[in-house]
């Protein structure tokens, strides 16, 4: 394999690799995300596992680390990313931020398990914890920022998404009610402002098309 790294358009494939690579492009004609049938997914210079149950980071939640990083003030110690799926979101911060005392909440125990598996590998000192975001009831933990990326896309979105994602990404990370498709905004919002230090901020990912909706909640 070091000869196929160096680029070497004369290698021939051993028998295993040769093996290896056709069972991966059966993965990719059946739909599987790329990410999914080679284990990893790059974001923001992290090398992040992911395998299906995990949602794939996507480039626009890049975007919002890079917005929460341009705007941070000194005054933050604890940041919480809630519905962290990955990690993605609060190993990146951590790795910019190694001051931060970062913890990651999701519901999903496989998902929890590859950010854990992922802080491990990268030698990030996250923290983790299973909870059911919609019901968080007020307990005494207290923050100075929440960044979040929570499921938002409506189920009549459907129709123009890939066979890739709606077969094999995790519908709960992605999935909201029709009828209530903020649901996790107001819950966001709700315990922010309890657990939310007075000069703390909420940085959120959301869908284009609940842009507005989003506002007037606010
Ligand atoms: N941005 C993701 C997508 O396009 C959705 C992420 C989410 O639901 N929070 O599939």
């Amino acid at each position: 394999a070091s000869d196929v790294d160096k680029g070497q358009p004369h290698y021939v494939l051993l028998h295993e690799e040769e093996k290896r690579l056709n069972d991966l492009l059966d993965e990719l004609i059946l739909g599987c995300p790329f990410q999914y049938c080679i284990g990893t997914s790059r974001f923001m210079e992290l090398d992040l596992s992911v395998g299906p149950g995990v949602l794939i980071p996507r480039p626009e939640t890049e975007e919002l680390i890079e917005w929460v990083l341009a705007e941070k003030s000194a005054s933050i110690t604890t940041v919480w990313d809630v519905c962290t799926g990955s990690g993605c979101i609060a190993l990146a911060l951590k790795k910019a931020q190694s001051d931060w005392l970062i913890k990651g909440f999701d519901i999903s125990k496989q998902a929890l398990a590859v950010a854990r598996k992922n802080a491990n590998d990268l030698s990030l000192e996250v923290s983790f914890e299973e909870k059911n975001v919609l019901d968080w009831s007020n307990n005494r933990q207290q923050c100075d920022l929440i960044v979040s990326n929570p499921p938002y896309v409506l189920p009549s979105e459907k129709i123009k998404m890939h066979t890739n994602v709606l077969e094999h990404e995790p519908g709960l990370a992605l999935f909201v009610p029709e009828e209530d498709p903020l649901v996790f905004y107001r819950k966001i919002i709700e315990i922010a402002s309890t657990c939310l230090s007075k000069s703390g901020c909420i940085y959120f990912e959301i869908n284009p098309l609940l842009v507005e909706e989003l506002i007037a909640l606010g």
